[in-house]
């Protein structure tokens, strides 16, 4: 029974400033706003020196006092985090930039970054006592905490619009979780789950209705900060669905700032999402609060087809607050992108990730980014997941024949 440090204090509402305890099962606030959790980051900053990181492991519970787990026998991992922030030296040149990076979460432990999530949550509501958990999802999602879910022995029950791709669902069904397809959107499963936790109890694991999926995601701009040795980079594009890497990263760097780990202004943080669902860019474009349910959506980069997300006003302030935008790209951009990363730098990323690549050129040639701007691409997820999204069809060799 070890502790693990953690300097976790309370949760609170940034909607109506209600205050909840951390050692019970907690859902959204009763305004209806997701709750985050809040640390004494004096007792961090005490605990935790940035020299004791080089001794501790490369995944993300290096920042331990800084995550919600108490008890390290709570934590459960496959090793998730600390990947690579890799410089594109071809790709940026294209681009029109000096120092082009991705940040590529395709080598996480169920090929996204949802297992930093999934981590996070799971371990927490392990060490809640939760027994049972339920969540909609577009693929990747339900993956990892069936995944996640398994390993902690928690029973996880997923709700997936059967487009969803079908690896996604092989995992859920794989992890032993009761899977249900629905014919309708990502929006459909989360009113399916609703009244099913109304019914049954069970814990709605739903994007932002449990507080620390958000920690898990921070990680990443704890991990940036850290990769970039404590000076930030100028800009991070993220592709923005449900926006809880967004919302992750800026909470990151604001902890660290007050914990006095860096200094200046946070990196700018771009939303990205696709012309088909861009609610987000739409509402920042417009300059309000709150994005609207986007109609019809469609995209082939299926983790940002979140059509009205929960915490789209988190989302706009972390853009607003760092000076950042929001940018649409069409799919015809994300699939040309594709191939592109892969032929000039060997990184074969996710149409989400993709979408990124399309939006830094851009920005790059509106002058948004500037030539020698460090600008990070945060890649959520491997290509290898999405395989069918392209079609190239190489040609034939007769089996008697050479080049
Ligand atoms: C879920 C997902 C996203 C969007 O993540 P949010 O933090 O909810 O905005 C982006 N890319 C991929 C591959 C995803 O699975
Ligand atoms: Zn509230």
């Amino acid at each position: 029974m070890t502790n693990t440090n953690s300097a976790i204090d309370y949760l609170s509402c940034p909607r109506c400033a209600a205050k909840r305890s951390p050692h019970v099962v907690n859902q959204l606030c009763e305004c209806g706003s997701p709750l985050l959790v809040r640390y004494d980051l004096k007792k961090a900053a005490e605990s935790l020196k940035k020299s004791d990181l080089s001794g501790r492991a490369k995944d993300l519970w290096r920042y331990r006092e800084l995550l919600p787990v108490e008890r390290e026998e709570n934590i459960v991992s496959l090793g998730e985090g600390f990947t690579p922030s890799l410089p594109l030296k071809t790709a940026g040149a294209e681009a029109g930039l000096s120092e082009l990076y991705i940040k590529d979460e395709g080598i996480t432990p169920t090929g996204t970054f949802k297992s930093r999530g999934a981590a996070v949550g799971v371990s927490k509501a392990k060490e809640l006592g939760v027994r049972t958990l339920i969540m909609p999802t577009n693929g990747n999602a339900g993956a990892a905490w069936a995944l996640y879910g398994a390993r902690a022995g928690i029973d996880v029950k997923i709700i997936m619009p059967e487009d969803a791709p079908v690896i996604t669902r092989n995992e859920c069904a794989a992890a032993g979780a009761d899977l249900r397809l629905v014919k309708g959107l990502i929006s459909d499963c989360g009113k399916i789950v609703a009244r099913s936790v109304l019914a049954n109890g069970w814990f709605d694991a739903s994007t932002l209705k449990e507080p620390y999926r958000i920690e898990g995601k921070k990680t990443m701009g704890f991990e940036i900060a850290e990769q970039f040795g404590w000076d930030p980079p100028d800009a991070i594009l993220y592709p923005t669905g449900g926006g809880v890497g967004i919302i992750g990263m800026f909470k990151a760097f604001q902890e660290l700032s007050e914990m006095g780990w860096i200094s200046g202004k946070p990196p700018k943080l771009v939303a990205v999402q696709a012309e088909g669902c861009a609610p987000i860019v739409k509402a920042f474009e417009a300059g309000e609060s709150e994005s609207e349910f986007w109609k019809d959506s469609k995209t082939v980069a299926f983790g940002i087809n979140v059509p009205k997300a929960l915490g789209d006003f988190l989302a706009l302030e972390a853009v607003r607050e760092t000076d950042g935008c929001a940018v649409a790209v069409s799919d015809a951009e994300i699939l040309m992108a594709m191939p592109e990363l892969a032929r000039m730098e060997g990184v074969f990323v996710c149409p989400e990730g993709a979408a990124l690549y399309a939006a830094v050129k851009r920005l790059s040639k509106t002058g948004w980014i500037k030539k020698n701007d460090r600008v990070v691409m945060l890649n959520t997820g491997a290509g290898i997941k999405y395989s069918n999204v392209l079609n190239f069809s190489p040609p034939y060799i007769d089996a008697d024949e050479r080049l």
